[in-house]
Parts: C-alpha cells; sequence; structure tokens
C-alpha cells in the first residue's frame, strides 16, 4: 500500500479492544484497516495520518452540502447554548414539519424519529396497524436499515460482508416478509395473487441505492402504485437515500409517483441523526397518541438534529439540484468513456447526484445481476482511488453521491484520478 496509514492501523489496533470489529457499524470497515478520520469540511475528509481525500461517500448520504457547512454550523451552535434535548414540543420542530409537507409529495403529516432504521420499521407497523394485515413486500437487496422485518436479502453492509439474511431474527419474524426481484411486474403480480388480502404494504426504494445504483424502469414505479391501488396495500417509498435529493420532492416528484407513506433520513438531518415517517393524514393519524399504533422515542424532534435540518432544507435551492446533477453526470460520463478506453466491462448507473460502477457486462437491474459483478475488481478500484485521494464507499454494493462543493476542478482531479486507476486495472 503506497498510503501511508501507520496512525490508522494503531487506532483500528486499539479500537479493536473496545469495540465490535474496531468499528461502530460494518459499512465503516474494509481490509486490513480503515484510515480514520480527524476532520472533514467541504468536500474533503483528512485522516490522522495527514492524508486528504476527496469525499464521494459523504458519511453515506446526508453531507449533500460537504462538510461542516458554516450555516449549520452557525444555527447548530446557537441551538446548542439553547439546549440539547427537552423531552417536550419545540417550534422548530413544526417549522422542519411544515417545510418537508411543502416539499414532499404524500407528505401531509410528519412524525421526526432519529434514524432511518426507526423511520422503516414505524412505517410498516403503521402500514400493519392500518390495514389490519401482516405481510409486506420487500425487494431482493433492498436495504431499509437494520431491523427485523427488513432483513433479509438485505443490501448495504449485510450483503457486502456476506451476511444478507442476518441470523439472530426469528422465522416467524420474517415469514411475512415477502421478496421479490426490483424491476419485475409479473413476480409483484404473484406475490400479491399468492397472498390476497393479506399484504399490508409493498416497500422500495424508488432506486435502489444500496447494491449499487439500480434505477426503477420506466414505468416502474407507476406499476407499483397502481397494483397497490388496486389491492388495497399501501405502498411506501423508503426515501432515506432518494429524499431532497432527485429533486426538492424527491424520487416522488422526481418519478411523478406518490406513495401513501415515505421514509426520510439522511439530508433531512443535515449530518445529524434523524429519521421521519411522512404521508396521508388519514393514515398518519393512526400514530399514538391520536390513535393506537405505538411510536415514540426520547430523542424523536431533537432540537439540534431539527435546527441543522431547517438549515440543510433552506440551502437545497435550484442551483444545488443543477450542480450537483450535473457534476454526478460527469463523472458517470468519464467512467463510461474510461471504460471503453481501456476495454474493461462496467455498467455505469447515474441519477440526479448518485453514481455508481459494476465491473459487470450485463445490465444492472436487479440484485442478483449486482451479485455477479467483479467485487475483487472493484476494491481494486476503491484502493486505487484512495490511493490518489479519491475516497468511495469502500463497497460495490453502495452508491457514490456528489455534493454542491464538488466544484470542476475537483470533478477534473478525480477523473485523472479515474484514470491512472483504469490504466492499472486493465
Ligand atoms: N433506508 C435506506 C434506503 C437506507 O439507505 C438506509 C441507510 O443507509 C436506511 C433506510 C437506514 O437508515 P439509518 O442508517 O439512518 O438507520
Amino acid at each position: 500500500m503506497s498510503l501511508k496509514m501507520d496512525k490508522s492501523k494503531e487506532l483500528f489496533e486499539e479500537a479493536k479492544k473496545y469495540l465490535v470489529g474496531g468499528v461502530n457499524s460494518p459499512v465503516r470497515y474494509f481490509k486490513p484497516y480503515p484510515f480514520f478520520v480527524k476532520k472533514a469540511k467541504d468536500c474533503y475528509l483528512y485522516d490522522v495520518d495527514g492524508n486528504c481525500y476527496i469525499d464521494y461517500c459523504l458519511a453515506y448520504g446526508p453531507m449533500v452540502l460537504g462538510h461542516a457547512n458554516e450555516k449549520i454550523v452557525e444555527a447548530v451552535k446557537k441551538q446548542l447554548e439553547l439546549g440539547s434535548a427537552y423531552g417536550c414540543p419545540t417550534e422548530k420542530e413544526i417549522i422542519l414539519a411544515k417545510e418537508v409537507v411543502k416539499r414532499v409529495p404524500c407528505a401531509e403529516m410528519v412524525r421526526f424519529v432519529n434514524s432511518g432504521t426507526e423511520a422503516t420499521m414505524s412505517a410498516i407497523r403503521l402500514a400493519r396497524g392500518v390495514t389490519g394485515r401482516k405481510k409486506i413486500i420487500k425487494f431482493d437487496g433492498a436495504y431499509h436499515g437494520a431491523h427485523d422485518y427488513v432483513l433479509v436479502k438485505s443490501g448495504s453492509g449485510a450483503l457486502t460482508h456476506g451476511h444478507p439474511n442476518s441470523p439472530g431474527i426469528p422465522e416467524e419474524t420474517t415469514k411475512n416478509t415477502i421478496l421479490v426481484p426490483f424491476n419485475d411486474e409479473d413476480a409483484v403480480k404473484r406475490a400479491i395473487n399468492e397472498n390476497k388480502d393479506e399484504i399490508a404494504c409493498v416497500i422500495v426504494e424508488p432506486v435502489m441505492g444500496n447494491v449499487g445504483c439500480i434505477l426503477p424502469k420506466e414505468g416502474y414505479l407507476k406499476f407499483l402504485r397502481e397494483i397497490a391501488e388496486e389491492n388495497d396495500i399501501l405502498l411506501i417509498f423508503d426515501e432515506v437515500i432518494t429524499g431532497f435529493r432527485l429533486a426538492k420532492g424527491g424520487a416522488q416528484e422526481y418519478f411523478d409517483v406518490v406513495p401513501d407513506i415515505a421514509t426520510l433520513g439522511k439530508i433531512l438531518g443535515g449530518g445529524f441523526p434523524i429519521g421521519a415517517i411522512v404521508g396521508k393524514r388519514e393514515i398518519m393519524e393512526n400514530f399514538s397518541p391520536l390513535g393506537a399504533i405505538y411510536q415514540a422515542g426520547t430523542f424523536n424532534g431533537n432540537p439540534i438534529s431539527i435546527t441543522a435540518g431547517i438549515a440543510t432544507l433552506e440551502q437545497l435551492d435550484d442551483k444545488f439540484y443543477k450542480e450537483t446533477s450535473r457534476t454526478a453526470k460527469i463523472l458517470a460520463d468519464a467512467l463510461r468513456e474510461l471504460a471503453d478506453k481501456y476495454n474493461i466491462k462496467a455498467k455505469v448507473y447515474n441519477i440526479a447526484s448518485m453514481f455508481q460502477i459494476y465491473f459487470n457486462d450485463k445490465d444492472v437491474v436487479n440484485y442478483e445481476i449486482a451479485k455477479q459483478s467483479d467485487v475483487n475488481k472493484f476494491m481494486k478500484y476503491f484502493w486505487g482511488l484512495l490511493e490518489r485521494g479519491v475516497f468511495v464507499p469502500p463497497s460495490q454494493f453502495e452508491c457514490c453521491f456528489t455534493s454542491i462543493k464538488h466544484d470542476d476542478e475537483v470533478i477534473d482531479k478525480t477523473i485523472n484520478a479515474m484514470e491512472d486507476v483504469f490504466r492499472s486495472l486493465e
């Protein structure tokens, strides 16, 4: 390894004594050890050995305004002086909820929670409670967080580390989770026919961002909307990644398909922990205290996260969407050209600020095909980039993101690094 990572190695050895695997989330581990971060600013991460990386992981999505955004820092500092948790409602929760309702088409009401995991867990409970049905449809390779209902054939770190079905989850819990391949209409029709009047919801990542970047086929999300409606099934869009990213109103605005419920997270908290369940009023009002479906949290609507969320949404203007989409497209186009030039079998996908390359000659339309990609080559590509000062998520089964701070100079540097790496991949 040409990178100097002595201090990171030392810290990793120490971390392993106290933290399982040396990390607090499996996606952060890669062989032989990850770099340890000292600070971050704009589109850069700085590690403890003095290396600086252009960051396309962006904390797995949230940091779309770049790290340590001045307006967020200022707002959070002020809020810190006023207290960080009250266990009582605040005016700021209303301000952020109003912003969410204004932007997100399906959102008539909001419940703030602390993570995407909590959001999907509660959204599924809500769907089950409202319909009185137990079964849910989930897509192979989709990741909806680390809770029991959905950790089957899961993407992200579960897949990266070879455990898409986690032990410790009783089969009684997941027997009601029906798995279907993404982008396959017949599979959904079959699942619904075989489980007539038993399915509470279909939960879908409108763009699959946890097995790389898999786009929905033309009309697929509309098909899901229609078939759900015909069968009194609730449609949940898990927009933890796509929310506020594909458009101001997320994937539902971008694709013009309005779900019954959506889950949000990541960008919404401006780099602080958050999640949200949003949906139509008549559905949302089933949550306690109005309804009987229990949902609660000591830190729900935490004033620090809410403050950061307000300061974030304020900055997501038209220019933000134009620029982050433009730079991600330049990178995706460059990757395609480089693959062609150096005769490397690859497929590259991009939408708005999301992009990913698969070392695969088939069109990647679902989990099974994504899994056939050359993951060893991907890790060579990852290390090649890292050694040249570019950090992409360390797995074929994650997605890259651009932020507003990735300007043309940064993009050019990245493409030069990519070309250098492709030369060595031949
Ligand atoms: N849903 C999707 C689509 C995600 O990408 C993630 C996390 O990556 C989650 C849910 C879980 O969110 P969190 O990690 O905040 O619990």
